[in-house]
């Protein structure tokens, strides 16, 4: 099927497309990469007169380090994260989840923003946000906000965007000391989407006590999951003490409604998820321990 027919607006700077959004209310769309959008609008699973493409935005690009944080404009292109020695230095949950985004054509387009935008519950990049607290920049005539990542995915491909707000950036903490990241999922083939996975960070002190960790879940519920209960039940635990498959267990037992499809069962997925969390603590453990 080809899309249905849409007016095509290529502004260059963010304020032009937030005028259009403006002007043209929900029957306008922004386009970023456009490998989640063009699928939907050629299935025809969505349609929108006005299709607002962000690609000639240089403002949108660029990853930055500031103050303790790294801020990556919302259209910088997976590939760009994924090649980056900054990102793998200093969010390294992010760069080493790009990897599974895809196929490197689709990173080529596909952009950090336009991931997150949508929203996907097995999508990795969302995971990660919400993990690692990201702070979410949203723009319209309004003005701007900072959204948390915590309130920001509202659902299977829903968010707390409004219809005329442009996500401009992503400011993600950096964390130091003796830490370790890790992110595992299962898929049927390498490129799809996850059926479970989970991203993990963890911070140990000097004497290997838990100081702080962070779990996302993905694949495991209508949107991104963290997983509170493990996160609250191994701070301040020895980490030679913990044990990786009660983490999993204790990640995966908070998880409210577990999808079931032609896939995987929600039981599947359920026991999937957690050994998925085990392995990424372990593997994270392993790190900052220095092993
Ligand atoms: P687009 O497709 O252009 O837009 C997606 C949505 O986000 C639209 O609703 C758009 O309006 C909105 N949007 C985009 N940018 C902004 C912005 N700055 N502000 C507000 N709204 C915005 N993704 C994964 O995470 N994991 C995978 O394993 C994976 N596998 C894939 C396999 C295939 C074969 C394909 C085709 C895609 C796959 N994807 C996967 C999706 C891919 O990562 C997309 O790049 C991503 O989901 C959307 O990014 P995009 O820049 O292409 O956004």
């Amino acid at each position: 099927m080809k899309p249905a027919p849409f007016e095509y607006h290529a502004p260059s700077t963010v304020e032009e497309a937030v005028a259009v959004l403006t002007e043209h209310g929900d029957g306008a769309k922004v386009i970023a990469g456009g490998q989640s959008l063009v699928p939907m609008l050629a299935l025809r699973l969505a349609v929108f007169d006005h299709l607002v493409d962000l690609g000639r935005i240089d403002q949108l690009r660029g990853i930055e380090r500031q103050n303790g944080t790294m801020r990556i404009g919302a259209g910088t292109t997976q590939s760009a994260i994924e090649a980056s020695s900054e990102v793998a230095a200093h969010v390294p949950l992010l760069a080493r989840a790009t990897p599974l985004i895809g196929h490197v054509q689709i990173r080529n387009r596909g952009t950090l923003g336009g991931s997150i935008a949508h929203a996907d519950p097995a999508a990795e990049y969302p995971a990660v946000a919400l993990a690692l607290d990201a702070e979410l920049e949203a723009v319209s005539a309004r003005g701007s906000r900072t959204i948390p990542a915590a309130s920001f995915f509202t659902g299977t491909w829903t968010t707390d965007l409004a219809d005329d707000e442009v996500l401009t950036g992503v400011t993600f903490p950096v964390w130091s000391g003796k830490t370790g990241f890790a992110v595992e999922e299962l898929a049927r083939r390498h490129g799809d989407f996850a059926i479970a996975g989970a991203t993990v960070a963890v911070e140990l002190d000097d004497r290997g006590t838990v100081r702080r960790c962070a779990i996302g879940l993905f694949g495991m519920g209508p949107a991104p999951e963290r997983g509170a209960a493990a996160e609250q039940a191994v701070v301040g635990a020895a980490a030679v003490d913990v044990d990786a498959a009660e983490v999993g267990e204790a990640a995966a037992a908070t998880l409210g409604s577990v999808p079931s499809d032609i896939h995987a069962s929600d039981a599947y997925r359920t026991r999937v998820g957690a050994v998925m969390v085990a392995r990424a603590w372990r593997r994270a453990i392993e790190e900052a321990q220095g092993d």
